[in-house]
């Protein structure tokens, strides 16, 4: 591993040095730059990027956003990726409150303000666990949303003040779905059930035949995003 005291720079560097690299490429770099102080982000849709990361190293921590509103079926891929990757840690990150505390004071915020409910639930818990590690590493890719079509390989994350690393930015959903496919990579049922992208069940879902396949995250409500990776 190489130490930097200047996590920025080498940020800016790598996203230019970087910027045609394969997802292997950029996660060996990730390894090679920070050892265990990297953690992989997860919605738990899939196992893409965990077996992908597990490729370059078996021990790694994962990053689960445990909002309390998942579907069953999202819980069950969780837990079978933690038997299925044995040196893998799950990290779940949770709100302070509990979702019965958080309908106690407030309500279905999903339902009157999900980007309180999606800002209590996610954005925080997701800054406080990233504080912990020097780079995090995401599944975020370009054709996911026109918000997301200029996603670098690696960037700095002003926001969070760490090292971001997106594998698979560049990868079409053929590609992804080849992966998947090809590798026996773990999917949550739902996939298979209409639901293309899956979030927490109040806000999830089936798109309409004919429509993209996020159009059924928040669906009605003008929200496109949880605030995670603006
Ligand atoms: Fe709340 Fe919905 Fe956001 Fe989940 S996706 S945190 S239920 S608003």
């Amino acid at each position: 591993m190489t130490v930097t005291n200047d996590p920025r720079a080498l940020a800016e560097r790598a996203e230019h040095d970087l910027a045609e690299a394969t997802a292997a490429e950029a996660l060996a770099w990730t390894v090679e730059h920070f050892g265990d102080r990297f953690i992989v982000a997860s919605n738990m849709q899939d196992a893409a990027l965990i077996e992908l990361a597990h490729r370059q190293r078996a021990e790694f921590d994962v990053l689960f956003l445990e909002t309390g509103y998942h579907f069953a079926e999202t819980i069950g891929v969780r837990d079978a990726v933690a038997l299925t990757y044995p040196g893998v840690r799950i990290v779940n990150a949770e709100a302070e409150q509990s979702v019965a505390d958080q309908e106690r004071e407030f309500g279905l915020l999903h339902q009157t303000d999900p980007g309180r409910c999606c800002a209590l639930r996610k954005v925080v818990p997701l800054r406080a666990t990233l504080a912990r590690y020097d780079a995090w590493v995401t599944g975020v890719r370009r054709v996911d949303a026109p918000t997301r079509a200029n996603t670098p390989i690696v960037q700095w994350d002003e926001r969070n003040g760490l090292v971001k690393v997106n594998p698979i930015a560049a990868w079409s959903d053929e590609e992804f779905a080849a992966f998947i496919a090809d590798n026996h990579i773990l999917e949550n049922p739902l996939v298979a059930e209409g639901y293309p992208s899956i979030g927490c069940a109040p806000c999830t879902a089936k798109p309409l035949p004919g429509q993209d396949a996020r159009s059924g995250r928040w669906a009605g409500q003008g929200k496109t995003e949880c605030g995670l990776h603006g």
